[in-house]
């Protein structure tokens, strides 16, 4: 059993105000893991420490046995870990294709592979139709889509999305579930998902983290994880 990502003991202050307080998780290969818990637990401001938006007080991220801790933002994409975030992050004024291509721009990749990539991308997210419209034409929920598949053309190996179902109408976020099964199962992509939304993660997920407080509170399988006492107190039963 491979651990691929490891957050272990990370400590973060925000100007003396705890944020995190010692969360550990690990990830295994070929998972999709979920992190569940309270507003204000601390969930995305450990996927910033994980993709080096900050570096932490204390602990460490360890990444396909390397050390990551204090990388920053780009070494770590390149090394493999794509993001999405609570608000789709697109361009309002590019095109779903001019989107899709930003990050390419960086990279050796020919254009004509670059499209073609990305038209796959677009076909699978059912956004092929919206492919010539601005960013600013689409709907809130196909941002995320856009944003997600968007990731997906630097070919991360490890995908956190920030709360991928927020705001999306329930047609879409079984098409976001439907992709996350079919990168995970056919390209064999790790994910890492923070959600409130517990029955899309009961599906999608076998295992979860809870963190509360700054802290992680359970690990493991989720069929456990929900029955989890402390799990219940702190966060599902309210
Ligand atoms: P939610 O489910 O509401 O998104 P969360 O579990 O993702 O919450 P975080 O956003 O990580 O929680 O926030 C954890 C704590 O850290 C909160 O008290 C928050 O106010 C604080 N915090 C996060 N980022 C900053 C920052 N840049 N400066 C100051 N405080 C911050």
């Amino acid at each position: 059993m491979m651990e691929f990502l490891e957050v272990d003991q990370v400590h973060k202050n925000f100007g003396g105000i705890p944020a995190l307080q010692g969360v550990s998780l690990k990830v295994e290969k070929g998972k999709i893991h979920g992190v569940i818990g309270p507003n204000g637990a601390g969930k995305t401001t450990m996927f910033n420490v994980i993709n080096g938006v900050y570096g932490p007080d204390e602990g460490a991220v360890i990444f396909e046995e390397r050390d990551i801790t204090r990388f920053k933002i780009n070494k770590i994409a390149s090394l493999g870990i794509g993001r999405t975030f609570q608000v789709a992050r697109i361009f309002n004024e590019m095109t779903l294709m001019e989107n899709m291509m930003v990050p390419l721009i960086p990279r050796r990749v020919s254009k004509k592979a670059g499209e073609k990539k990305a038209l796959e991308l677009l076909e699978m997210a059912e956004l092929i139709h919206l492919k010539d419209q601005l960013g600013v034409e689409i709907s809130g929920g196909q941002k995320k889509l856009l944003e997600f598949m968007r990731t997906m053309m630097a070919d991360p190996e490890l995908v956190l999305l920030d709360e991928p179902f927020a705001g999306v109408n329930p047609a879409l976020i079984e098409r976001l579930i439907e992709i996350t099964f079919e990168l995970n199962r056919t390209r064999g992509k790790t994910f890492l998902l923070i959600s409130h939304d517990i029955p899309s993660v009961m599906k999608l997920c076998k295992n979860l983290t809870v963190l509360s407080a700054g802290t992680t509170i359970a690990e493991g399988e989720s069929e456990k994880i929900r029955h989890d006492p402390a799990v219940i107190d702190a966060y599902l039963g309210h």
